[in-house]
């Protein structure tokens, strides 16, 4: 279905950006994306993806809204306390009415993902999942007051070949800030077909300057072979 005038009028400049069209908007649109986790990366992409006019955002999150989420531009500090989940998605649904966020459930069958939880465990997890669903899918991950956004396209590197280990130092809320948005352009890049490095890629945050190179597989990865790793 062609955009509708307020969707032309809402877009306009996204539209208009080299490697965008209209067509880019409508499957945008039609795009249903898994974000893992609802916590100070995930505020800002989940808002950065609805803002865009990805059509359908499944938050996936079991934590409840902590004093330090509200840096992440979802909650305000009535809602401590609160189930992160339903806190996000009232937050989302205020911000456009273009977009559809909904809890993530079994069978949502996501086009995308985008990993944003701070959990090393779980981002490994989810992003293994989205690979042997053969989804594209992101991973951003903070790291003291930078962090790494790994990129995999179907086919490209797993995140475990992509990503570097990190300090473990705590996460500075700008860095948590600017990783959720890299993370989000990041796939929206790859879903708009704009991508830099269709074989994926890593963009290392450190001191605010961004650097990008492409993921390398390592050698006997089962993910050469499209197998579980
Ligand atoms: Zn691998």
């Amino acid at each position: 279905m062609a955009l509708s005038e307020a969707e032309v009028a809402r877009y306009a400049r996204q539209i208009i950006l080299p490697g965008f069209a209209p067509v880019t908007q409508e499957f945008f649109r039609a795009a249903r994306i898994h974000v893992v986790g609802a916590g100070e990366v995930a505020g800002p992409a989940l808002l950065y993806l609805a803002t865009a006019g990805i059509g359908n955002l499944f938050v996936d999150d079991g934590l409840d809204v902590a004093p330090e989420d509200c840096a992440a531009w979802l909650y305000g500090a009535d809602q401590v306390g609160q189930p992160r989940l339903f806190s996000a998605i009232e937050a989302l649904r205020a911000a456009t009415a273009f977009s559809k966020a909904r809890p993530y459930a079994t069978g949502a069958d996501p086009t995308a993902a985008l990993v944003c939880t701070g959990s090393l465990g779980t981002a490994r997890e989810a992003a293994e999942r989205a690979r042997l669903a053969g989804i594209p899918h992101v991973v951003a991950m903070v790291d003291g007051d930078g962090g790494q956004v790994v990129a995999v396209p179907p086919g490209a590197p797993c995140y475990s070949c992509g990503s570097v280990p990190g300090s473990g130092a705590p996460a500075r809320p700008g860095a948590a800030a600017a990783l959720g948005s890299l993370g989000a352009l990041e796939l929206l890049q790859i879903l708009a077909g704009v991508v830099a490095a269709p074989g994926g890629r890593r963009i290392d945050l450190v001191l605010g300057q961004a650097r990008a190179r492409a993921t390398a597989r390592v050698p006997g990865c089962a993910c050469g072979l499209g197998r579980a790793i």
